[in-house]
């Protein structure tokens, strides 16, 4: 499962859509995000973080509600959750983890902890809060736009950027909640990139990188697909097809996003 290693961090990925779980060392604490998906995958990370561990205490980050996401809460039931404030209170608990129910109903998946939608014990509420464990410092934003509990993590000094379900290199912006706030959130990802030093980018779905330029190409394709949602670019298919792998199962969402993106458009027009 290991996708990416190296002395501070080690990231899984789910056999299910490349989707990853970042488990990262620091001097006094464990920090774990997003751990996912299937039984024996959640098991894996579990084992991984209770090896390692010693006496530190265990953080997790869950970086939006999607059930994908949060599909392995109630397996480390000692942990400090760390969510934005929109997640905690999300008014769309009961769907999600009907949404979890379903999913193992539908194939046959038993797990060894009953799924619960995450207790928050730390709320992000603001951009720039500060989280300072030991020698590191979390600074969290908030990431309108996918969903409209998102959350962006900066880890410190180690140079970490947990991006949840943005900046992918495996899907184009995927708009469920707003266009113009996902927009937003990309001048703030711009801006994290000017204000922090960033050496890791670990997005939720797709590959983990050290390489800067493929870290602004991320951001600027993004970008660029959101800019062009609004005009109509008659050959976005065929770049979209050639730049992503999975397009066949997803260009429908690209065809949900155009929608969106006029539909807010012609609200401000007006
Ligand atoms: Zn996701």
């Amino acid at each position: 499962m290991v996708q990416y290693e190296n002395e501070t961090i080690k990231v899984f990925q789910s056999s299910l859509y490349l989707t990853t779980s970042a488990v990262i060392e620091l001097d006094d604490a464990i920090v774990l995000t997003d751990p996912n998906w299937l039984p024996q995958e959640v098991e894996e990370i579990k084992a991984y973080v209770n090896q390692v561990r010693k006496n530190r205490q265990l953080y997790i980050i869950y970086t939006h509600s999607d059930f994908d996401h949060i599909i392995g809460s109630g397996a480390f039931p000692d942990a400090i959750v760390i969510a934005s404030r929109k997640l905690s209170e999300n008014k769309h608990k009961v769907d999600a983890m009907n949404q979890v129910h379903t999913f193992d109903q539908k194939y046959y998946l038993q797990r060894n902890y009953k799924p619960t939608y995450p207790k928050v014990n730390y709320i992000v509420s603001e951009d720039g809060q500060e989280l300072v464990l030991g020698t590191s410092t979390l600074t969290f934003y908030l990431a309108p736009g996918h969903t409209d509990d998102g959350l962006f993590t900066v880890i410190e000094p180690a140079g970490i950027f947990l991006s949840g379900d943005y900046l992918s290199d495996v899907e184009f912006p995927f708009i469920f909640d707003s266009y113009l706030e996902y927009v937003q959130s990309m001048r703030k990802a711009n801006d994290i990139f000017a204000k922090h030093t960033i050496s890791l980018h670990v997005p939720g779905h797709g590959h983990t990188t050290e390489n800067k330029v493929e870290m602004q190409n991320r951001l600027k394709f993004s970008q660029e697909y959101l800019e062009q949602l609004l005009v109509h670019q008659e050959n976005m298919e065929e770049i979209l097809q050639e730049r992503y792998i999975f397009y066949e199962g997803m260009k429908h969402i690209h065809q949900d996003n155009k929608k969106l993106a006029l539909k807010e458009k012609e609200h401000i027009d007006q």
